[in-house]
This record gives structure tokens, C-alpha cells and sequence, in this order.
């Protein structure tokens, strides 16, 4: 049963208060009877797109699994509750804890495992051992399939060989995995491209962000993608911190956006959106806050106006030596493939942001024992020069050296 509050919650209320001030609050409320997806009401329920040709169809908001999902299973009860049933998690997410969480939440929710639009992915890029890590997320989540299985983060298709061609098909045909397809934070545009030539990807999770989606280069990827029937999911779509008060361009935005009742988050999230080619948003909301402010924005129907984009876009070139826009490509030829620049600089933002334990895996698992030393013998003045985004690559090279055991 709803508490009498709810009954009285209009939609427009709803949105007032967890689009600016009380998203905490309202969150703790008492949300969570048994029965509360039955009782969802549509008119609070984020939307759901078509995911590429494959006929399923997903909400515009994707649950992002890198948090401790077994300590917050609220949050997944939240989730369901406004329709956020397209989750993602991978085998290496908290290393096992992630998918365990996931497995907790179905046991104790059996009956909502088939509302959610399920995604795991595998690390590894050999058919024996993505089997090995396939069969461990089903056991983790306690499900006999996964809607959608990713190979985990590839900066190009060459992992996408004929044999994980052959791999993918087999374990479709055993029911385990409904689609598969690739996540990617590296290369994103060729990674796309190339996608579409193969013919046998359902999905594509990519980087995609106010600061990337103009690009020429990944508007036509996208376009590949779309034609290609290619379902897409964007990531990463905030494109770094928050936007802070320090310029002109910064305070007319703000300003802009508190007018209606947005934070320069939520504008990003429905930048993103208004693009109807991206199927979803996946992101980590590892609080009822930062859920409730997301949902809030994906039911909330005002555009984003000219002016709105036109400062974006002014903010994104003013402040792109802060974002790393992924063209592993370009830094890394520079340095010979000896140090992987734009990793690390991907994981000096997940520190940043998700703390301490994303980056320490990342250290142990992807990292070469000689980094430091790699680091130390390298002058990275020329990949700088050719650095689109005009990072100080060499000094944040050697901030995130300093941090290395
Ligand atoms: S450091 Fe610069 S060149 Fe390298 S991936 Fe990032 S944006 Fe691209």
C-alpha cells in the first residue's frame, strides 16, 4: 500500500522535489512494500526505447552495477519501483561482489528477474575463458541467462574474432546470453565503425557524452551503428566533474539550468537523450540521491533549449584539457604502446570519482609490473603536442606514478 504522502505526490510534485532539494528525503520514504512494481504507476515510470533491431526494448536509464549492491539492495527495489529495469554489471565489478549483490536482490525478488533487462560482461576475450566467466555470472546472479553479454572495454574489434563470432552464437543457441555484443571507452568511433561492418553485434555500450556527440566522426559512427540495427547505450555521459562557476559561459549555464529546475547533471543526462538513436543512459547511482535526481530528469519532459546546447558546447571547448576523450590512438603511438595513457587516465577519474578500490583493481589486474618505470623513462612532449584535447599528459602521467604502490 502507498503511504497517504504518496497518493497526495503529483507527478509535477515529484519532479519539483527530486529534480532540486528533497531527493534524500523523498527517497527514504516508506517506497518499498512487497508489491511495489505492481503498483508502479506509469506516469513515474521512466520510458523505454527500442535497443537497436533486436526487439527488445529498454528504459532510457540503466542502472549502473559498480557499487556495493549487496549492502544497498534498496537501491535495486528503488530502481524497479520507477522503472529502471536495464541493469549493467560485468564479472570484474567489485570483483565478484557486484554480481553477487545482484544475485542476493533476485533471490529475495524472484519474480522480478523477468522485468530486468539483464547485462554482464566478460573480461576476457578468449572463447574459454569468456565460457569460464560467462558460467560464473550465472551463478553469481543465480539466473540461466543474461540478456545482453558484453566483452568487456576493447579499444578495437580485433578481440572480435571469428571464434567469439562462433562463441556467441553457441551460447545463444544454449539460451544462456540473448545478445552480445562489446563495451568500449577507447577508440570509441572506430570501435563503432568497424562494428557495424561485421554484422553479428546486438550491442554496443560506448562512451558518449555532450563533448563527444558533436564530433563528426562519432555522429557518423552512431549512424553506422543505427543502420547496422546496433542497440547503443551511452556512458560516461556526464564527461567529467561538475560544472563549477568560474567562467561566463559556466554561471549563464547554471543559471539557465536552476531556471528550470535542472542541475548541470541532469542537463547533461538529457542532452544525451534527446538524441533518439541512444537507446539508454547507463550510470552509477550508488545512492537513492544521485538514482532519484536521474529519474527525475529521464521523466521529466522539458528540452534542453538552442541557448542550453550552444553554452554546453561553449563549456566543453573551454574546459577540454580536463576531459580525456578516449583517442588511445593518437597518445599512445607517440609512446610506442608503452604506457596505456588513456587507461590511466580513465582510472584517474574513476578514483576521483568512484574512490580508492576501482583504481587499486585496475592496478593489480591491467597494469604493467614495470609502470613506474615505464613512466619515468618516457617524455610525453610529443604525445601532448598532438593531445586534441591539450592534456598535460606527461604530469598527470606521473600523478598517477606517485600513486602506484
Ligand atoms: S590523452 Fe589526449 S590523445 Fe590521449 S586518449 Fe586522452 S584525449 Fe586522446
Amino acid at each position: 500500500m502507498k503511504s497517504s504522502d504518496q497518493k497526495g505526490c503529483s507527478r509535477r510534485d515529484f519532479l519539483k522535489t527530486a529534480g532540486a532539494v528533497g531527493v534524500s528525503a523523498l527517497a527514504s520514504q516508506p517506497l518499498f512494500p512487497q508489491d511495489a512494481a505492481a503498483e508502479t504507476d506509469p506516469n513515474m515510470t521512466v520510458p523505454k526505447r527500442p535497443f537497436g533491431k533486436t526487439g527488445k526494448e529498454v528504459s532510457i536509464l540503466s542502472l549502473g552495477g559498480m557499487f556495493d549492491i549487496p549492502s544497498n539492495q534498496i537501491i535495486l527495489k528503488l530502481a524497479m519501483k520507477f522503472g529502471v529495469t536495464y541493469w549493467d554489471t560485468a564479472h570484474v565489478y567489485g570483483n565478484g561482489v557486484s554480481e553477487t549483490g545482484i544475485g542476493k536482490y533476485f533471490q529475495s525478488n524472484p519474480g522480478d528477474r523477468s522485468k530486468i533487462f539483464l547485462v554482464s560482461k566478460a573480461y576476457a576475450k578468449d572463447p574459454e575463458e569468456m565460457s569460464v566467466q560467462l558460467e560464473t555470472s550465472l551463478q553469481r546472479m543465480g539466473t540461466d541467462h543474461i540478456d545482453l553479454y558484453f566483452m568487456h572495454g576493447i579499444g578495437d574489434t580485433d578481440p572480435l574474432t571469428d571464434d567469439v563470432r562462433k562463441w556467441a552464437e553457441t551460447a545463444k543457441k544454449q539460451g544462456k546470453i540473448k545478445l552480445f555484443g562489446f563495451s568500449t571507452h577507447q577508440n570509441m568511433q572506430t570501435c563503432l565503425m568497424s562494428a557495424a561492418k561485421l554484422g553479428w553485434i546486438d550491442g554496443i555500450m560506448t562512451t558518449y557524452n555532450f563533448r563527444l556527440m558533436h564530433q563528426n566522426d562519432m555522429k557518423e559512427a552512431v549512424q553506422a551503428c543505427i543502420e547496422a540495427g546496433i542497440g547503443i547505450t551511452a556512458m560516461k555521459t556526464q564527461g567529467g566533474g561538475s560544472v563549477k562557476t568560474v567562467s561566463d559561459t559556466e554561471i549563464q549555464m547554471a543559471g539557465r539550468f536552476v531556471q528550470k529546475g535542472f542541475t548541470d547533471k541532469q542537463a547533461k543526462l538529457k542532452a544525451v537523450w534527446e538524441n533518439p538513436d541512444i537507446a539508454s543512459i547507463c550510470s552509477q547511482m550508488p545512492n537513492s540521491t544521485i538514482l532519484m535526481a536521474n529519474i527525475s530528469a529521464a521523466l521529466n519532459k522539458t528540452n534542453l533549449a538552442s541557448k542550453d546546447r550552444e553554452l554546453m558546447h561553449q563549456y566543453a571547448m573551454d574546459t577540454c584539457s580536463g576531459y580525456c576523450a578516449g583517442c588511445a590512438y593518437i597518445c599512445e603511438a607517440e609512446v610506442q604502446g608503452r604506457v596505456p595513457v588513456s587507461d590511466i587516465m580513465r582510472y584517474l577519474m574513476y578514483k576521483e570519482t568512484y574512490g580508492e578500490r576501482e583504481f587499486s583493481d585496475f592496478v593489480e589486474t591491467r597494469m604493467p609490473k614495470d609502470i613506474k618505470q615505464r613512466i619515468a623513462a618516457i617524455d610525453f612532449s610529443s604525445a601532448e603536442r598532438r593531445c586534441p584535447q591539450k592534456i598535460e599528459i606527461g604530469k598527470l602521467m606521473r600523478k598517477a606514478s606517485a600513486m602506484l604502490a
